[in-house]
């Protein structure tokens, strides 16, 4: 684990994702010293899945109304922010550090290499150019308050002093990046109101008849995976209930979470969808064997009367029909392919999600620090002056298309400039 060199910095920023890279780039450049604290070993781990790793910069709004009313009534807020660095303004940072960028589709920005490495990489020399001091592997604890100022961030080792804080440990999408969320307890411990992502339970709409024909069924142990582009993804189990417009039960709402940010995300063309499997305690080959132990049983039934112990009565002619199998065979009859596409169904029925419970629109809340607590002109918080607030610990909605990216360059713009200039006009506070 590395440590802070210095004693004291101008400004100390916590997360190197893309709005605490951009922070702490700009305070550099405009002469302050500064150290970048990041809990992973590395620098940017969402930044390089973004935009399925060829990262959707921003969206083509030069206008910073039209792009602000995109975020629905908390666009308002911004105004000040974006008039000191817009749209343009990022597209000119990155296209004069030689980043090409290109348009496509709905105003997504895509860097011309469509590689998130090179907005990565770009980012990593502007650090490097102004002397940031990146300090990885090194975990933030909380925030030391005195007399209405930030003095100290606390670390899992030494704690480190600094006149200003700015505070880019993101949101809550995507954990296994780092963004879990943490900063959010230390925030409300000083006094700041954090907004729990809206919507974060909901039942999930699902496109299939099959599903809402089953409206009512419900079972206790399944397993729900999420498939991208044909690519299994995160899973759960439990129990899930179908309904008439899709599914709900305990499962589904817990999952509804991954599934949101999944589709929220998805590019142009990309496929989303879901997979049941509700054997998830047997592999196929024991399911296999399972099935053929019911039909030795039940030889002289119908296929449909055969299935006792393997699947619950209410789903029986919706497997069959999934599997494309007539319930009316005898089970002594059943061919060995078909049992096998049966066993296949039974462990991976798929299914398109389409929306949510009341929440038809493509904006999602995303939670963090209430905007009405933040000096937009500085990114400074209201309740303490040395604090700067940015990037997805702000609870703003964000549509899919480089709308959230852009509000990492914006506000790690105006924070780094503003934390910048705190320290040159408050010298007193610092010490040799
Ligand atoms: C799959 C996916 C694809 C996306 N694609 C796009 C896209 O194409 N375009 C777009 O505009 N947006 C996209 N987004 C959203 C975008 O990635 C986020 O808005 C953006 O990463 C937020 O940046 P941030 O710097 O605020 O936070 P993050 O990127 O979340 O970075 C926060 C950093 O802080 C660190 N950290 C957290 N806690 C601590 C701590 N206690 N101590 C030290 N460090 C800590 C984390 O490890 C992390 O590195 C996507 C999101 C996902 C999940």
């Amino acid at each position: 684990m590395k440590v802070p060199k210095k004693a004291r910095y101008d400004v100390a920023v916590i997360g190197g994702g893309p709005a605490g890279m951009m922070a702490a780039g700009r305070a550099a450049e405009l002469g302050a010293s500064v150290v970048l604290v990041e809990k992973n070993e590395g620098l940017g781990k969402k930044l390089l899945i973004t935009g399925g790793g060829r990262c959707n910069v921003t969206n083509d709004k030069p206008d910073p109304r039209e792009f602000l009313e995109k975020l629905g009534k908390k666009g308002k807020f911004l105004f000040s922010t974006f008039a000191q660095h817009s749209v343009k303004d990022s597209l000119d940072f990155f296209n004069s550090r030689g980043m090409g960028t290109k348009v496509e589709n709905e105003g997504r920005v895509f860097p011309v290499t469509d590689s998130a490495r090179t907005v990565y990489d770009l980012l990593v020399r502007y650090m490097k150019e102004g002397g940031v001091e990146v300090v990885t592997g090194l975990a933030a604890k909380g925030f030391h308050a005195r007399d209405g100022v930030i003095v100290g961030l606390n670390t899992e080792k030494d704690t480190v002093v600094a006149d200003s804080y700015i505070l880019a440990t993101g949101g809550t999408s995507a954990p296994e990046t780092g963004s879990t969320g943490e900063a959010f307890k230390w925030l409300a411990r000083i006094g700041h109101n954090v907004t729990e992502p809206d919507a974060a339970l909901v039942p999930v709409k699902i496109a299939e008849k099959w599903v809402r024909d089953l409206s009512g069924v419900s079972h206790q142990h399944v397993k729900l995976a999420l498939v991208i582009n044909g690519k299994r993804d995160t899973s759960r189990i439990g129990r899930m209930v179908f309904a008439h417009f899709g599914l709900s039960g305990p499962l589904v709402l817990n999952f509804s979470k991954e599934i949101r940010e999944a589709m929220q995300y998805a590019q142009t063309g990309d496929k989303i969808e879901l997979a049941l499997d509700i054997m998830p305690d047997l592999d196929s080959a024991a399911l296999d064997k399972r099935v053929q132990e019911a039909f030795a049983t039940a030889s002289n039934k119908k296929l449909k009367n055969s299935l006792k112990g393997v699947v619950v009565p209410a789903l029986v002619a919706t497997v069959l029909s999934l599997a494309k199998l007539d319930g009316e065979k005898e089970a002594n009859a059943v061919t060995r392919e078909e049992r096998l596409a049966l066993v296949k169904t039974l462990k991976d029925m798929r299914m398109t999600p389409t929306g949510f419970l009341g929440k038809e629109k493509a904006i999602v809340a995303s939670g963090g620090v209430k905007l009405e607590e933040v000096d937009f002109r500085t990114m400074a918080s209201r309740l303490f002056p040395n604090l700067y607030l940015i990037g997805d610990v702000l609870d703003v909605e964000r549509p899919s298309g480089g709308y959230s990216l852009q509000l990492c360059w914006t506000t790690g713009w105006v924070a780094g400039k503003s934390a910048a200039k705190r320290s040159k006009e408050n010298p007193s506070s610092r010490q040799a």
